[in-house]
């Protein structure tokens, strides 16, 4: 029988603030455990909690970059459930009220064709801790620097039809939520954490079947392979007869396969509901008016001006703006020079290469705008060249030095002097008497050779069009003379 897969998806982000949600411990990632932490976060009896402003800034930011209606009122309830990382024996969150609903999302479908996701709520919420397990097996131990660390949720409505539509909305939620600062989104460090609910129905059916929920999957390449691998393992029980347990999965890396963790809870079971000692978040209009005038342009206008303004390819602007930093050092670099298309290509060429073998982001790496634009007048001027470029940013990439300060400092000026460069071409026509003979018995490729042993004897630095002329006049002075 053919089915129609059914996928929801359940992404937990860690918002950037200062301070936890509900008190002033740092909200930043420190090696030793336990760290972090005061009487709020411990769960202490008779502490209370206070409602971190900027973490409702940021929650209201994501929800109109979501396309979200916002909540004028809403507010933070109690899911009481017992785990050794959550001290208090409930999680605060928003279970009735979320601040955002109704957003969307637009992706293409698996035929290339645009599709609404639409996003059913997103709401605030605190982070448990961590258990560490030891390695023995024998102990577990418990680090409540994460307890208190302010979250979004963002859930879609059960609109994805397959993994690899689940793949592009996770890619481009990761993209908006990057854009407006919320976020680091950094999947393998945890700050950007996906579930997924997914069930197969017979196609043509309009009611949903029993679905399985899988957690634990830490790259968006793990959340198409899990489920893919449940979309066939539940293919398989429906074909056999059989009902698919409603249960939660845990997806595992290394057997590549999905491994049932537990019974799913229903909402009902966590006895919910409004946290006495915390107040509703109240917006007014105006302050959900100035949040939206503040959104920053996102990619896609973005891409399209990019298009229209510097006259780019397509593809080179998609490149560049898919993530806000790089658009914002490509900007900055023409300010200081205006040749898009040169810029672009030394960009998403040179500088993406470097990026990529360090595991640097663009915004942690000491080669500034300027520092691009610099090397690239220099070549124009015919300070260096162009092959002396790319070690020019090799060094200057590697310590922060500015490009010229790594041309005199390493001596890698261009040779523009004409006797300087005489003196080398003529030992380079001394020593290749083959060559010449064949340049002078019309060979004329053979120039090509002979301007690349000038460019070795110099360490790349000669003027290479210099070169060319100077060695074609010496050539034609040579064959005058026979
Ligand atoms: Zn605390």
């Amino acid at each position: 029988m053919s089915y129609e897969v059914v996928i929801g998806l359940e992404v937990h982000v860690e918002l950037h603030t200062q301070s936890k949600l509900f008190c002033a411990c740092p909200n930043r990632f420190v090696p030793d455990p336990n760290v972090n932490t005061c009487s709020v976060c411990l769960g202490f009896p008779g502490a209370l909690p206070r409602l971190n402003s900027e973490a409702v800034s940021l929650a209201l930011l994501a929800s109109l970059a979501l396309n979200c209606e916002i909540a004028s009122i809403s507010y933070f309830d109690r899911k009481n459930y017992f785990y050794p990382d959550m001290p208090k024996g409930y999680q605060i969150s928003q279970y009735f009220e979320p601040i955002g609903r109704n957003g969307h999302i637009d992706i293409e479908d698996d035929r290339g064709e645009l599709k609404r996701i639409c996003i059913g709520r997103v709401h605030m919420e605190e982070d448990a801790g961590k258990l560490v397990h030891s390695l023995a097996g024998d102990a577990s131990m418990v680090d409540y620097n994460r307890a208190g660390v302010p979250l979004i949720e963002i859930v879609t409505e059960p609109d994805l039809r397959s993994s690899g539509e689940a793949r592009r909305y996770l890619e481009k939620l990761k993209g908006i939520l990057e854009y407006v600062r919320v976020s680091d989104c950094k999947m393998e460090e945890g700050s950007l954490r996906c579930d997924a609910n997914i069930s197969l129905r017979p196609m043509g059916s309009t009611i949903l079947g029993s679905k399985t929920e899988l957690k634990n999957m830490n790259s968006f390449k793990a959340v198409e392979k899990s489920l893919e691998h449940e979309i066939r393992r539940q293919k398989k029980i429906l074909d056999s007869g059989s009902h698919v347990i409603t249960q939660t999965l845990r997806w595992d890396d290394n057997s590549q396969q999905t491994i049932a963790m537990r019974g799913k809870l229903q909402a009902h079971d966590y006895r919910c509901f409004t946290d006495p000692e915390l107040a509703p978040i109240e917006l007014t209009e105006a302050e959900i008016e100035k949040a939206r005038s503040s959104l920053p342009e996102m990619a896609e206008a973005r891409a399209c001006r990019f298009v229209k303004e510097y006259g780019l390819p397509d593809y080179d602007a998609r490149v560049l703006t898919a993530s806000r930093s790089m658009a914002d050092y490509f900007e900055n670099c023409l300010k200081l020079y205006d040749n898009p298309k040169l810029v672009s290509n030394w960009v998403m060429g040179e500088l993406t290469a470097r990026l990529n073998s360090t595991g640097l982001d663009i915004e942690q790496c000491a080669f500034l705008p300027d520092h691009l634009a610099e090397l690239l007048n220099m070549v124009d001027e015919n300070v260096i060249s162009g092959k002396i470029a790319k070690d020019v940013l090799d060094k200057s990439f590697e310590k922060g030095k500015s490009p010229r300060q790594v041309v005199e400092d390493e001596g890698l000026l261009q040779i523009s002097d004409q006797s300087e460069l005489e003196t080398v071409i003529d030992v380079v026509i001394a020593g290749n008497p083959e060559s010449v003979d064949n340049y002078l018995g019309g060979k004329t490729k053979a120039i090509g050779f002979l301007v690349g042993q000038v460019m070795k004897e110099t360490r790349g630095k000669a003027n290479p069009q210099l070169v060319n002329e100077l060695l074609v006049k010496k050539l034609q002075e040579q064959q005058s003379q026979h």
